[in-house]
Order: structure tokens, then sequence, then C-alpha cells
């Protein structure tokens, strides 16, 4: 029901917490991240309160450069560590926070079932990380991109892959999503208070748009690549 993200140096797992916080009051039943650690992308996840994922992470604390956090509101799939977010493919090397509900997702499981793909979960969203991951032709950007063109439904995504460590791609369509712009790190979030402790510079996406994030820049493009130019909101209010 929330997503945060973050590319940068700080440190990733607090900036994603913080966001998630502030996500609470839109309601959850199970929070998790995806941090790019020194050995590759790591997952935590727990349902319920997301003081239960912090217990998770004391003990063991997901240390890296950028990093997608989720609260889940279950529309497919209960409540539950497995149907958590965020979720990859087989691999284990696409992760993919989603907010909404792809509707011809049993479809899209079917197919890729056949093509040989193995699921772990009830969600809609794990066919989204396998979709991008049978489209992956060397670009994270491109892979997304066709795999939307499959997809039917609300999704505002956020999505890493280990082949492109230094890129956070997000995707909105029909949920909303907010780009936050920092200084050598950027930001996602489902609104501007989730980020706003960390930057008052935000773009905001329409249905029909992506946004591709380093530490050092933001791109936005229509969900077909065509690039946007947009004025920069500087929120003088405070959260
Ligand atoms: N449909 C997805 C699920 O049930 C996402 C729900 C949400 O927006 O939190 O996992």
């Amino acid at each position: 029901c929330g997503i945060v993200g973050y590319i940068g140096d700080q440190n990733t797992q607090e900036v994603l917490i913080d966001g998630l916080k502030k996500l609470e009051y839109r309601g959850y039943d199970s929070a998790g991240i995806a941090v790019f650690t020194d050995s590759g992308l790591q997952i935590a996840k727990a349902k319920g309160r997301l003081a239960n994922l912090e217990a998770k992470l004391d003990g063991a604390p997901l240390l890296g450069h950028a990093g997608i956090g989720h609260t889940r509101w279950a529309t497919h799939g209960k409540p539950s560590d497995e149907n958590s977010h965020p979720h990859m493919d087989e691999s284990q090397k696409f992760s993919v926070v989603h907010n909404g509900i792809i509707e011809n997702y049993l479809e899209l499981k079917e197919e890729l079932i056949s093509e040989g793909h193995t699921f772990i979960s009830e969600t809609d969203t794990e066919i989204i990380s396998h979709l991008i991951a049978r489209e992956y032709k060397g670009d994270i950007v491109k892979a997304v991109q066709k795999a939307i063109t499959f997809m039917r439904g609300a999704f505002a995504l956020g999505v890493l892959t280990e082949h492109e460590p230094n890129k956070l791609v997000a995707v909105r369509q029909a949920s909303p999503l907010v780009i936050g712009v920092g200084e050598g790190e950027n930001f996602i979030g489902s609104d501007i208070p989730a980020i706003l402790k960390y930057t008052r510079n935000v773009f905001i996406l329409n249905d029909g748009e992506m946004a591709v994030l380093t530490s050092d820049a933001v791109e936005l493009m229509t969900i077909e690549g065509q690039f946007i130019s947009r004025e920069m909101i500087h929120v003088e209010w405070d959260a």
C-alpha cells in the first residue's frame, strides 16, 4: 500500500524504514525491503507491523547503496512472509515492489509457468518480476517497458536489478508515485511525506510515466520511452 525507494550514499535501510513509517497511515498487513549489499540483492520481509521487519533487520542489517521498500495491503494472496514484497524472479536478480492490482495476472502466470517459470507466492505482483526477467536483454528500462505492455490494471512499481546496480526504475500507472531529487542521491515514494525528511525537491509522475534514477540523475519518460521535461516542485510545507 506504500512504496519507497532510494539510491545514494546514505544508510539505505534507514531511509527506507523512515519512508515506510510515514506511509503507515495508509494501512498495511506486512512490510519488506530489498537492498543492494556487497553480496548482491538482499531481501528482508515480515508479516505484520513494521516493528516486525525492524526486529528482523536489527539482527541482520542490510547495508548498501540502493533499495526499495513496501508496505502491503494484500489483494491477491493472504498476508504472509512469502506474499510480502519485494518479489523476485527465480534468478534472484530482479526485485519489484508494487502497489495496485494486475488484473490479468492469472493468465500471465499460466503463460510464465508454461515457459518454465516457478512461483513461490500467491500474489499478482510476483508475475511482474518474472516478466521483467523474461524480457531482459541487457537494458532494464527496455525490459520494464516491454513487461508493462503485457500487464492490465493499476500499478506503481519500484524495480531493481543486480545486472544494473546503479539504476532504480519507477513506473506509475493509476497508483500514485513521486520522485524526490537530492544531491548525489534520489528517491521514490508513494507520496511526498515519505521522502520529505530527505528532500523538498520533487517531480510528480502522471499515469503512463516512468523514471530512471541513478544517484546523480533522474530521467523522466513515458512508458513508451519518450523523454519528458517537467518542472521540479519545491515543497514548502511540512509533513
Ligand atoms: N496486489 C498486490 C498484493 O496483493 C499489491 C497490494 C498493495 O498495493 O499493497 O500483493
